[in-house]
Protein backbone atom coordinates (compact mmCIF):
# COMPACT_ATOMS: atom_id res chain seq x y z
CA UNK A 1 0.00 0.00 0.00
CA UNK A 2 1.52 3.28 -0.99
CA UNK A 3 1.88 6.56 1.03
CA UNK A 4 -1.09 8.66 1.21
CA UNK A 5 -0.12 12.30 0.82
CA UNK A 6 -2.49 14.69 2.65
CA UNK A 7 -2.74 18.04 1.90
CA UNK A 8 -3.03 21.05 4.29
CA UNK A 9 -6.51 21.39 3.71
CA UNK A 10 -7.45 17.36 4.37
CA UNK A 11 -6.91 17.13 7.98
CA UNK A 12 -10.08 15.48 9.14
CA UNK A 13 -10.06 11.77 9.93
CA UNK A 14 -12.52 11.31 6.95
CA UNK A 15 -9.69 12.28 4.83
CA UNK A 16 -7.47 9.31 6.50
CA UNK A 17 -10.09 6.76 8.05
CA UNK A 18 -9.80 4.42 4.77
CA UNK A 19 -6.21 4.10 4.71
CA UNK A 20 -4.17 1.41 7.13
CA UNK A 21 -1.05 2.50 5.51
CA UNK A 22 1.55 5.26 6.07
CA UNK A 23 0.85 8.97 5.73
CA UNK A 24 2.69 11.98 4.97
CA UNK A 25 1.69 15.15 5.66
CA UNK A 26 4.04 18.23 4.23
CA UNK A 27 4.48 21.96 5.83
CA UNK A 28 6.28 23.96 2.87
CA UNK A 29 7.85 27.12 4.33
CA UNK A 30 7.97 28.30 0.83
CA UNK A 31 4.05 28.50 0.63
CA UNK A 32 4.42 31.44 3.07
CA UNK A 33 7.54 33.15 1.57
CA UNK A 34 6.03 33.58 -1.72
CA UNK A 35 2.92 35.59 -0.59
CA UNK A 36 2.32 38.15 1.76
CA UNK A 37 -0.78 36.48 3.99
CA UNK A 38 -2.49 37.72 7.21
CA UNK A 39 -0.45 36.66 10.21
CA UNK A 40 -3.56 34.72 11.78
CA UNK A 41 -4.02 33.14 8.33
CA UNK A 42 -0.71 31.78 8.40
CA UNK A 43 -0.56 31.02 12.13
CA UNK A 44 -4.05 28.81 11.80
CA UNK A 45 -3.07 26.77 8.64
CA UNK A 46 0.69 25.58 10.65
CA UNK A 47 -1.56 25.11 13.97
CA UNK A 48 -4.23 22.72 12.35
CA UNK A 49 -1.06 20.85 10.68
CA UNK A 50 0.87 20.44 13.23
CA UNK A 51 -1.86 19.45 15.60
CA UNK A 52 -2.78 16.77 13.06
CA UNK A 53 0.52 15.13 12.73
CA UNK A 54 0.70 15.15 16.47
CA UNK A 55 -2.32 13.35 16.81
CA UNK A 56 -1.33 10.84 13.86
CA UNK A 57 1.75 10.22 15.96
CA UNK A 58 3.84 7.17 13.90
CA UNK A 59 1.52 6.74 11.31
CA UNK A 60 2.67 10.19 9.59
CA UNK A 61 5.81 11.25 7.78
CA UNK A 62 5.36 14.79 8.91
CA UNK A 63 7.95 16.94 6.69
CA UNK A 64 8.75 20.71 7.49
CA UNK A 65 11.11 21.87 4.37
CA UNK A 66 11.44 24.52 2.00
CA UNK A 67 9.31 22.93 -0.97
CA UNK A 68 7.36 20.34 -1.26
CA UNK A 69 9.75 18.45 -3.85
CA UNK A 70 12.16 18.55 -0.78
CA UNK A 71 9.82 16.68 1.14
CA UNK A 72 8.61 14.37 -1.18
CA UNK A 73 12.06 13.06 -2.16
CA UNK A 74 12.55 11.45 1.63
CA UNK A 75 9.59 9.30 1.19
CA UNK A 76 10.05 6.11 -1.12
CA UNK A 77 7.43 4.33 -2.76
CA UNK A 78 4.25 4.47 -4.49
CA UNK A 79 2.61 7.68 -3.46
CA UNK A 80 -1.79 7.82 -3.14
CA UNK A 81 -3.44 11.46 -3.55
CA UNK A 82 -6.78 12.44 -2.61
CA UNK A 83 -7.66 15.31 -6.15
CA UNK A 84 -6.33 18.74 -4.63
CA UNK A 85 -7.98 21.50 -4.12
CA UNK A 86 -6.63 23.60 -6.46
CA UNK A 87 -5.56 23.60 -9.93
CA UNK A 88 -1.69 24.79 -9.07
CA UNK A 89 -2.03 21.85 -6.81
CA UNK A 90 -3.21 19.22 -9.45
CA UNK A 91 -0.71 20.19 -11.32
CA UNK A 92 1.75 19.81 -9.17
CA UNK A 93 0.73 15.99 -8.36
CA UNK A 94 0.71 15.52 -12.19
CA UNK A 95 4.12 16.65 -12.89
CA UNK A 96 5.12 14.39 -9.52
CA UNK A 97 3.37 11.33 -11.38
CA UNK A 98 5.61 11.62 -14.44
CA UNK A 99 8.39 10.50 -12.42
CA UNK A 100 7.18 8.21 -9.34
CA UNK A 101 3.66 5.64 -8.98
CA UNK A 102 0.88 8.28 -7.73
CA UNK A 103 -2.46 6.73 -7.09
CA UNK A 104 -4.89 9.94 -8.04
CA UNK A 105 -8.14 9.28 -5.34
CA UNK A 106 -11.52 11.83 -6.35
CA UNK A 107 -12.00 14.33 -3.92
CA UNK A 108 -13.47 14.45 -0.33
CA UNK A 109 -14.68 17.04 1.83
CA UNK A 110 -17.49 17.69 -0.21
CA UNK A 111 -21.19 16.58 0.00
CA UNK A 112 -21.46 15.87 -3.96
CA UNK A 113 -19.12 14.40 -6.27
CA UNK A 114 -18.03 16.19 -9.77
CA UNK A 115 -19.86 13.35 -11.86
CA UNK A 116 -22.89 13.83 -9.89
CA UNK A 117 -22.36 17.84 -11.02
CA UNK A 118 -21.33 16.92 -14.01
CA UNK A 119 -24.62 15.25 -14.84
CA UNK A 120 -27.01 18.04 -13.40
CA UNK A 121 -25.11 20.03 -16.18
CA UNK A 122 -25.91 18.21 -18.86
CA UNK A 123 -27.10 20.36 -21.50
CA UNK A 124 -28.38 23.37 -19.04
CA UNK A 125 -28.05 26.70 -20.28
CA UNK A 126 -27.75 28.87 -17.20
CA UNK A 127 -26.33 26.82 -14.27
CA UNK A 128 -28.04 28.55 -11.38
CA UNK A 129 -27.08 28.09 -7.79
CA UNK A 130 -30.94 27.54 -6.67
CA UNK A 131 -31.80 24.62 -9.46
CA UNK A 132 -28.70 22.83 -7.95
CA UNK A 133 -29.15 23.61 -4.49
CA UNK A 134 -32.59 21.97 -4.78
CA UNK A 135 -31.17 18.93 -6.92
CA UNK A 136 -28.78 18.63 -4.01
CA UNK A 137 -31.48 18.35 -1.42
CA UNK A 138 -33.39 15.99 -3.13
CA UNK A 139 -30.63 13.79 -4.04
CA UNK A 140 -28.87 14.39 -0.14
CA UNK A 141 -32.73 14.01 1.10
CA UNK A 142 -31.83 17.04 3.41
CA UNK A 143 -34.91 18.68 5.02
CA UNK A 144 -36.94 16.91 2.56
CA UNK A 145 -40.41 14.98 3.27
CA UNK A 146 -40.44 12.18 0.77
CA UNK A 147 -40.04 14.25 -2.31
CA UNK A 148 -41.04 17.94 -0.91
CA UNK A 149 -39.09 20.44 1.14
CA UNK A 150 -39.90 20.01 4.06
CA UNK A 151 -42.50 22.81 5.27
CA UNK A 152 -43.69 23.02 1.71
CA UNK A 153 -41.01 25.64 0.34
CA UNK A 154 -37.40 25.61 -1.06
CA UNK A 155 -36.66 29.43 -0.28
CA UNK A 156 -36.99 31.49 2.72
CA UNK A 157 -35.16 34.47 1.60
CA UNK A 158 -38.12 36.46 2.17
CA UNK A 159 -38.70 36.27 5.79
CA UNK A 160 -34.78 35.92 6.54
CA UNK A 161 -31.92 39.10 5.50
CA UNK A 162 -33.84 41.35 6.96
CA UNK A 163 -31.71 44.76 8.46
CA UNK A 164 -30.23 44.82 11.60
CA UNK A 165 -33.00 45.21 14.64
CA UNK A 166 -33.05 49.21 15.33
CA UNK A 167 -31.43 50.38 18.43
CA UNK A 168 -29.49 47.38 19.38
CA UNK A 169 -26.11 47.29 18.88
CA UNK A 170 -25.89 43.67 18.57
CA UNK A 171 -27.65 40.64 18.25
CA UNK A 172 -28.37 39.62 21.45
CA UNK A 173 -26.85 35.98 20.89
CA UNK A 174 -24.23 34.59 22.98
CA UNK A 175 -20.69 35.00 21.43
CA UNK A 176 -18.81 32.26 19.38
CA UNK A 177 -16.93 30.05 20.99
CA UNK A 178 -13.23 30.16 21.02
CA UNK A 179 -10.84 27.84 21.35
CA UNK A 180 -8.07 28.21 23.91
CA UNK A 181 -4.37 28.46 22.10
CA UNK A 182 -1.62 25.56 23.56
CA UNK A 183 1.94 24.34 23.16
CA UNK A 184 1.74 23.96 19.69
CA UNK A 185 0.42 27.64 19.34
CA UNK A 186 3.50 29.14 20.78
CA UNK A 187 5.58 27.04 18.90
CA UNK A 188 3.54 28.25 15.68
CA UNK A 189 4.19 31.67 17.01
CA UNK A 190 7.64 31.55 18.18
CA UNK A 191 8.44 30.00 14.53
CA UNK A 192 6.46 33.35 12.93
CA UNK A 193 8.13 35.81 14.97
CA UNK A 194 11.37 34.37 13.74
CA UNK A 195 10.95 34.20 10.03
CA UNK A 196 9.56 37.46 10.18
CA UNK A 197 12.53 38.80 11.83
CA UNK A 198 14.25 37.02 8.92
CA UNK A 199 11.98 38.90 6.47
CA UNK A 200 8.81 36.74 5.97
CA UNK A 201 6.23 39.24 5.51
CA UNK A 202 2.51 39.25 6.73
CA UNK A 203 -0.38 41.92 7.49
CA UNK A 204 -3.22 41.68 10.10
CA UNK A 205 -2.81 41.39 13.72
CA UNK A 206 -1.34 38.10 15.37
CA UNK A 207 -3.86 36.43 17.32
CA UNK A 208 -5.48 34.83 19.83
CA UNK A 209 -6.22 31.59 17.60
CA UNK A 210 -9.66 32.56 17.05
CA UNK A 211 -10.72 29.35 14.74
CA UNK A 212 -10.33 25.52 15.40
CA UNK A 213 -7.59 23.69 14.43
CA UNK A 214 -8.47 20.46 15.33
CA UNK A 215 -11.57 18.18 14.57
CA UNK A 216 -12.16 18.27 18.37
CA UNK A 217 -12.33 22.43 18.05
CA UNK A 218 -14.21 22.02 15.17
CA UNK A 219 -17.00 19.87 16.60
CA UNK A 220 -17.42 21.60 19.98
CA UNK A 221 -17.59 25.36 17.94
CA UNK A 222 -20.32 23.34 15.61
CA UNK A 223 -22.40 22.52 18.91
CA UNK A 224 -22.06 25.75 20.02
CA UNK A 225 -23.78 27.51 16.97
CA UNK A 226 -26.31 24.56 16.70
CA UNK A 227 -26.98 25.63 20.00
CA UNK A 228 -26.67 28.90 20.60
CA UNK A 229 -27.06 30.72 16.91
CA UNK A 230 -28.51 28.73 14.30
CA UNK A 231 -31.82 29.59 15.60
CA UNK A 232 -31.04 33.36 14.68
CA UNK A 233 -28.58 32.43 11.69
CA UNK A 234 -31.76 33.50 8.66
CA UNK A 235 -33.08 36.42 10.04
CA UNK A 236 -30.13 38.94 10.02
CA UNK A 237 -28.05 37.03 7.67
CA UNK A 238 -27.57 40.14 5.69
CA UNK A 239 -27.00 42.85 8.21
CA UNK A 240 -24.42 44.11 9.57
CA UNK A 241 -23.72 45.78 13.15
CA UNK A 242 -20.62 47.39 13.59
CA UNK A 243 -20.25 46.37 17.65
CA UNK A 244 -21.02 42.37 16.67
CA UNK A 245 -19.05 41.70 14.06
CA UNK A 246 -19.95 37.86 14.40
CA UNK A 247 -23.58 38.01 14.43
CA UNK A 248 -25.03 34.54 14.39
CA UNK A 249 -22.79 33.44 11.70
CA UNK A 250 -21.19 29.90 12.11
CA UNK A 251 -17.99 30.41 11.59
CA UNK A 252 -17.45 26.87 9.88
CA UNK A 253 -16.06 27.89 6.98
CA UNK A 254 -12.36 27.86 8.18
CA UNK A 255 -12.28 24.29 9.49
CA UNK A 256 -14.99 23.52 6.82
CA UNK A 257 -11.81 25.07 4.18
CA UNK A 258 -9.09 23.44 6.18
CA UNK A 259 -11.49 19.82 6.19
CA UNK A 260 -11.46 19.27 10.15
CA UNK A 261 -15.12 19.39 9.07
CA UNK A 262 -17.01 17.38 6.87
CA UNK A 263 -19.95 19.26 5.25
CA UNK A 264 -22.23 16.06 5.06
CA UNK A 265 -22.04 16.01 8.72
CA UNK A 266 -22.51 19.73 8.93
CA UNK A 267 -25.76 19.46 7.07
CA UNK A 268 -26.96 16.41 9.00
CA UNK A 269 -26.54 18.18 12.12
CA UNK A 270 -28.20 20.95 11.55
CA UNK A 271 -31.43 19.25 10.10
CA UNK A 272 -30.89 17.12 13.37
CA UNK A 273 -31.06 20.19 15.46
CA UNK A 274 -34.08 21.57 13.75
CA UNK A 275 -36.15 18.25 14.28
CA UNK A 276 -35.28 17.87 17.63
CA UNK A 277 -35.32 21.73 18.95
CA UNK A 278 -37.71 23.22 17.28
CA UNK A 279 -35.68 25.81 15.62
CA UNK A 280 -36.99 28.43 13.19
CA UNK A 281 -37.09 26.56 9.83
CA UNK A 282 -36.11 29.80 7.64
CA UNK A 283 -32.75 29.64 9.43
CA UNK A 284 -32.00 26.28 9.37
CA UNK A 285 -33.05 26.09 5.67
CA UNK A 286 -31.04 29.65 5.26
CA UNK A 287 -27.24 27.76 6.61
CA UNK A 288 -27.89 24.61 4.90
CA UNK A 289 -28.83 26.50 1.74
CA UNK A 290 -25.39 27.60 2.37
CA UNK A 291 -22.84 24.70 2.90
CA UNK A 292 -25.20 22.56 0.82
CA UNK A 293 -26.37 25.03 -1.77
CA UNK A 294 -23.36 27.89 -2.40
CA UNK A 295 -20.15 26.49 -1.00
CA UNK A 296 -20.59 23.09 -3.57
CA UNK A 297 -21.65 25.09 -5.79
CA UNK A 298 -18.75 27.30 -5.79
CA UNK A 299 -16.71 24.26 -5.57
CA UNK A 300 -17.73 22.48 -8.30
CA UNK A 301 -17.92 25.82 -10.65
CA UNK A 302 -14.02 26.12 -9.62
CA UNK A 303 -13.37 23.37 -12.21
CA UNK A 304 -16.26 23.49 -14.41
CA UNK A 305 -15.48 27.17 -15.16
CA UNK A 306 -11.97 26.44 -16.80
CA UNK A 307 -8.40 27.16 -16.15
CA UNK A 308 -8.65 31.08 -17.87
CA UNK A 309 -11.70 32.04 -15.25
CA UNK A 310 -9.31 33.20 -12.93
CA UNK A 311 -7.95 36.01 -15.46
CA UNK A 312 -11.26 36.44 -16.64
CA UNK A 313 -11.87 41.01 -17.19
CA UNK A 314 -14.78 41.29 -18.64
CA UNK A 315 -15.12 44.93 -17.46
CA UNK A 316 -11.82 45.84 -18.08
CA UNK A 317 -10.97 47.02 -14.56
CA UNK A 318 -7.14 48.32 -14.86
CA UNK A 319 -5.94 50.02 -11.67
CA UNK A 320 -3.73 48.67 -8.99
CA UNK A 321 -4.68 47.81 -5.48
CA UNK A 322 -4.12 51.06 -3.39
CA UNK A 323 -1.66 50.35 -0.43
CA UNK A 324 -3.94 51.09 2.30
CA UNK A 325 -6.03 48.90 1.38
CA UNK A 326 -3.83 46.05 0.80
CA UNK A 327 -2.41 46.76 3.95
CA UNK A 328 -5.47 46.24 6.34
CA UNK A 329 -4.72 50.23 6.81
CA UNK A 330 -8.24 50.86 8.83
CA UNK A 331 -6.55 54.28 10.21
CA UNK A 332 -6.43 55.66 6.50
CA UNK A 333 -10.16 55.50 5.90
CA UNK A 334 -12.81 58.03 7.25
CA UNK A 335 -15.43 56.13 5.56
CA UNK A 336 -17.09 54.30 8.74
CA UNK A 337 -18.00 50.77 6.98
CA UNK A 338 -14.45 50.92 5.50
CA UNK A 339 -12.31 51.45 7.96
CA UNK A 340 -14.71 49.64 10.34
CA UNK A 341 -14.50 46.09 7.90
CA UNK A 342 -10.57 46.57 7.28
CA UNK A 343 -10.21 46.98 10.77
CA UNK A 344 -12.30 43.77 11.78
CA UNK A 345 -9.97 42.12 9.02
CA UNK A 346 -6.78 43.37 10.28
CA UNK A 347 -7.88 41.80 13.83
CA UNK A 348 -9.50 38.46 13.03
CA UNK A 349 -8.58 37.89 9.44
CA UNK A 350 -12.44 37.22 8.78
CA UNK A 351 -15.80 39.27 8.45
CA UNK A 352 -18.90 37.98 7.06
CA UNK A 353 -20.36 37.47 3.90
CA UNK A 354 -21.88 41.09 3.75
CA UNK A 355 -18.62 43.08 4.64
CA UNK A 356 -17.05 41.06 1.79
CA UNK A 357 -19.56 41.50 -0.86
CA UNK A 358 -21.06 44.92 0.33
CA UNK A 359 -18.40 46.74 1.62
CA UNK A 360 -14.72 45.22 0.03
CA UNK A 361 -15.65 43.63 -3.03
CA UNK A 362 -18.25 46.29 -3.95
CA UNK A 363 -15.45 48.94 -3.12
CA UNK A 364 -12.86 47.57 -5.53
CA UNK A 365 -15.33 47.14 -7.89
CA UNK A 366 -16.29 50.79 -8.06
CA UNK A 367 -12.67 51.79 -7.87
CA UNK A 368 -12.00 49.56 -10.86
CA UNK A 369 -9.51 47.48 -9.25
CA UNK A 370 -7.87 44.56 -11.08
CA UNK A 371 -10.24 41.17 -10.59
CA UNK A 372 -6.74 39.22 -10.23
CA UNK A 373 -5.24 41.22 -7.32
CA UNK A 374 -8.55 41.50 -6.02
CA UNK A 375 -8.81 37.65 -5.62
CA UNK A 376 -5.25 37.62 -4.75
CA UNK A 377 -5.41 39.91 -1.98
CA UNK A 378 -8.98 38.10 -0.65
CA UNK A 379 -7.42 35.22 -0.65
CA UNK A 380 -4.10 36.10 1.33
CA UNK A 381 -5.70 38.16 3.94
CA UNK A 382 -8.81 35.71 4.97
CA UNK A 383 -8.79 32.44 7.33
CA UNK A 384 -11.16 30.71 5.08
CA UNK A 385 -9.19 31.59 1.61
CA UNK A 386 -8.05 28.83 -0.70
CA UNK A 387 -8.13 28.94 -3.91
CA UNK A 388 -11.16 27.24 -5.08
CA UNK A 389 -13.47 29.18 -3.07
CA UNK A 390 -11.77 32.56 -3.63
CA UNK A 391 -11.71 32.63 -7.62
CA UNK A 392 -15.27 32.14 -8.15
CA UNK A 393 -16.31 34.15 -5.36
CA UNK A 394 -14.53 37.08 -6.45
CA UNK A 395 -14.03 36.88 -9.85
CA UNK A 396 -17.78 35.76 -10.40
CA UNK A 397 -19.58 36.92 -8.07
CA UNK A 398 -18.11 39.89 -6.04
CA UNK A 399 -16.43 41.92 -9.28
CA UNK A 400 -18.69 40.39 -12.18
CA UNK A 401 -15.51 39.79 -14.30
CA UNK A 402 -16.95 37.00 -15.81
CA UNK A 403 -19.49 38.91 -17.57
CA UNK A 404 -22.75 37.29 -15.59
CA UNK A 405 -21.49 33.37 -15.50
CA UNK A 406 -22.21 33.46 -11.56
CA UNK A 407 -24.18 36.48 -10.86
CA UNK A 408 -26.76 38.09 -12.85
CA UNK A 409 -25.86 41.49 -11.94
CA UNK A 410 -22.91 43.24 -10.53
CA UNK A 411 -22.87 43.56 -6.91
CA UNK A 412 -22.38 46.83 -5.66
CA UNK A 413 -24.60 49.66 -4.47
CA UNK A 414 -24.79 53.47 -3.04
CA UNK A 415 -24.89 54.08 0.47
CA UNK A 416 -28.23 53.75 0.76
CA UNK A 417 -28.01 50.00 0.88
CA UNK A 418 -25.83 50.36 3.41
CA UNK A 419 -27.79 52.89 5.63
CA UNK A 420 -30.22 50.12 5.43
CA UNK A 421 -28.56 47.26 6.37
CA UNK A 422 -25.65 48.53 8.60
CA UNK A 423 -25.50 51.06 11.66
CA UNK A 424 -21.96 52.45 10.10
CA UNK A 425 -23.80 55.75 8.52
CA UNK A 426 -24.76 57.32 11.52
CA UNK A 427 -21.52 57.95 12.80
CA UNK A 428 -19.73 58.59 9.53
CA UNK A 429 -18.35 61.83 8.62
CA UNK A 430 -20.27 61.16 4.74
CA UNK A 431 -23.98 61.58 4.25
CA UNK A 432 -25.39 58.46 2.14
CA UNK A 433 -28.16 61.03 0.54
CA UNK A 434 -24.78 62.94 -1.31
CA UNK A 435 -23.23 62.14 -4.25
CA UNK A 436 -21.32 65.17 -4.97
CA UNK A 437 -19.59 67.73 -2.19
CA UNK A 438 -17.09 67.37 0.64
CA UNK A 439 -19.74 64.98 2.37
CA UNK A 440 -20.89 62.71 -0.26
CA UNK A 441 -20.50 59.10 0.39
CA UNK A 442 -18.00 57.95 -1.51
CA UNK A 443 -20.11 54.65 -2.30
CA UNK A 444 -22.84 56.75 -3.19
CA UNK A 445 -20.88 58.63 -5.81
CA UNK A 446 -18.77 55.64 -6.85
CA UNK A 447 -22.04 53.42 -7.52
CA UNK A 448 -22.52 55.95 -9.95
CA UNK A 449 -19.42 56.63 -11.33
CA UNK A 450 -19.00 52.92 -11.63
CA UNK A 451 -22.09 53.09 -13.99
CA UNK A 452 -21.19 55.62 -15.81
CA UNK A 453 -17.76 53.72 -16.97
CA UNK A 454 -19.47 50.40 -17.62
CA UNK A 455 -22.21 52.24 -19.22
CA UNK A 456 -21.28 50.24 -22.72
CA UNK A 457 -20.74 46.91 -20.92
CA UNK A 458 -23.86 46.32 -19.01
CA UNK A 459 -26.49 48.16 -21.25
CA UNK A 460 -27.23 44.72 -22.75
CA UNK A 461 -28.28 43.07 -19.29
CA UNK A 462 -32.04 43.80 -18.79
CA UNK A 463 -31.60 43.71 -15.06
CA UNK A 464 -29.38 47.06 -14.86
CA UNK A 465 -32.09 48.72 -17.07
CA UNK A 466 -33.21 50.63 -14.26
CA UNK A 467 -30.00 51.79 -13.38
CA UNK A 468 -28.69 52.65 -16.30
CA UNK A 469 -32.34 55.19 -16.57
CA UNK A 470 -31.29 56.64 -13.36
CA UNK A 471 -28.01 57.08 -14.34
CA UNK A 472 -29.29 59.05 -17.73
CA UNK A 473 -31.00 61.34 -15.20
CA UNK A 474 -28.58 62.85 -13.00
CA UNK A 475 -28.08 66.61 -13.77
CA UNK A 476 -24.57 66.34 -11.58
CA UNK A 477 -22.88 63.49 -13.45
CA UNK A 478 -20.01 65.73 -14.88
CA UNK A 479 -19.28 67.05 -11.36
CA UNK A 480 -20.03 63.70 -10.31
CA UNK A 481 -17.10 61.92 -12.67
CA UNK A 482 -14.70 64.86 -11.90
CA UNK A 483 -14.77 64.23 -8.43
CA UNK A 484 -14.82 60.38 -8.35
CA UNK A 485 -11.48 60.75 -10.78
CA UNK A 486 -9.64 63.09 -8.55
CA UNK A 487 -10.61 60.69 -5.64
CA UNK A 488 -9.73 57.64 -7.63
CA UNK A 489 -8.35 54.91 -4.88
CA UNK A 490 -7.59 57.49 -2.56
CA UNK A 491 -8.33 56.54 1.01
CA UNK A 492 -11.85 58.03 1.61
C1 LIG B 1 -15.68 38.35 -2.07
C2 LIG B 1 -15.99 37.10 -1.30
C3 LIG B 1 -14.97 36.26 -0.91
C4 LIG B 1 -15.27 35.07 -0.23
N1 LIG B 1 -14.25 34.24 0.10
C5 LIG B 1 -14.49 33.08 0.74
C6 LIG B 1 -13.43 32.20 1.08
O1 LIG B 1 -12.28 32.44 0.78
N2 LIG B 1 -13.70 31.07 1.74
C7 LIG B 1 -14.99 30.74 2.08
O2 LIG B 1 -15.18 29.67 2.66
N3 LIG B 1 -16.01 31.54 1.75
C8 LIG B 1 -15.80 32.71 1.12
N4 LIG B 1 -16.84 33.55 0.81
C9 LIG B 1 -18.21 33.12 1.13
C10 LIG B 1 -18.73 33.55 2.51
O3 LIG B 1 -18.61 34.94 2.64
C11 LIG B 1 -18.00 32.85 3.67
O4 LIG B 1 -18.04 31.46 3.48
C12 LIG B 1 -18.62 33.15 5.01
O5 LIG B 1 -18.70 34.54 5.23
C13 LIG B 1 -17.80 32.48 6.12
O6 LIG B 1 -18.31 32.76 7.39
P1 LIG B 1 -19.22 31.71 8.16
O7 LIG B 1 -18.54 30.41 8.23
O8 LIG B 1 -19.65 32.31 9.44
O9 LIG B 1 -20.45 31.58 7.17
P2 LIG B 1 -22.01 31.44 7.39
O10 LIG B 1 -22.63 32.72 7.04
O11 LIG B 1 -22.32 30.88 8.72
O12 LIG B 1 -22.39 30.38 6.24
C14 LIG B 1 -22.22 28.98 6.43
C15 LIG B 1 -21.23 28.38 5.46
O13 LIG B 1 -21.74 28.43 4.14
C16 LIG B 1 -20.65 28.37 3.22
N5 LIG B 1 -20.79 29.45 2.24
C17 LIG B 1 -21.70 30.44 2.25
N6 LIG B 1 -21.58 31.21 1.16
C18 LIG B 1 -20.57 30.70 0.44
C19 LIG B 1 -19.96 31.06 -0.79
N7 LIG B 1 -20.37 32.12 -1.50
N8 LIG B 1 -18.93 30.31 -1.21
C20 LIG B 1 -18.50 29.23 -0.51
N9 LIG B 1 -19.04 28.85 0.67
C21 LIG B 1 -20.06 29.57 1.12
C22 LIG B 1 -19.37 28.52 4.03
O14 LIG B 1 -18.76 27.26 4.16
C23 LIG B 1 -19.88 29.00 5.37
O15 LIG B 1 -19.07 28.57 6.44
C24 LIG B 1 -16.60 34.74 0.11
C25 LIG B 1 -17.61 35.60 -0.27
C26 LIG B 1 -17.32 36.76 -0.98
C27 LIG B 1 -18.42 37.65 -1.39
S1 LIG C 1 -22.09 57.23 4.61
FE1 LIG C 1 -21.20 56.05 2.96
S2 LIG C 1 -19.04 55.82 3.53
FE2 LIG C 1 -20.14 56.44 5.38
S3 LIG C 1 -20.66 54.54 6.40
FE3 LIG C 1 -22.41 55.08 5.13
S4 LIG C 1 -22.06 54.00 3.21
FE4 LIG C 1 -20.11 54.00 4.31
Amino acid sequence: MGTRWIFGDQLGPHFTDDHDGPLLLVESRAVLRRRRFHRQKAHLVLSAMRHRARELGDRVTFVQAETYREALDRVEGPLEVLQPTSRAAVRFVEAVAEEREVVKLPARGYVTSREEFGRWVGGRGRLLMEDYYRDARRRTGILMDGDEPVGGRWNFDAVNREPPPRGSTTLGVPEPWWPEEDDVDEEVRRDLDAWQADGMRFHGDDGPRRFPATSREADTALDDFLENRLDAFGTYEDAVLAADPWMAHSLVSAPLNLGLLDPAVVVARAEEAWRADDLRLASVEGFVRQVLGWREYVWHLYWHLGEDYRTANKLNQRRSLPDWFADLDADAADAACLSHTLADLRAHGWVHHIPRLMILGSYALQRGWKPTEVTDWFHRAFVDGYDWVMVPNVIGMSQHADGGVLATKPYTSGGAYLDKMTDYCGGCRFDPRKRVGEDACPFTAGYWWFLDRQRERLGGNHRMRQALAGLDRLQDLDALVAQEDQRGSRAP
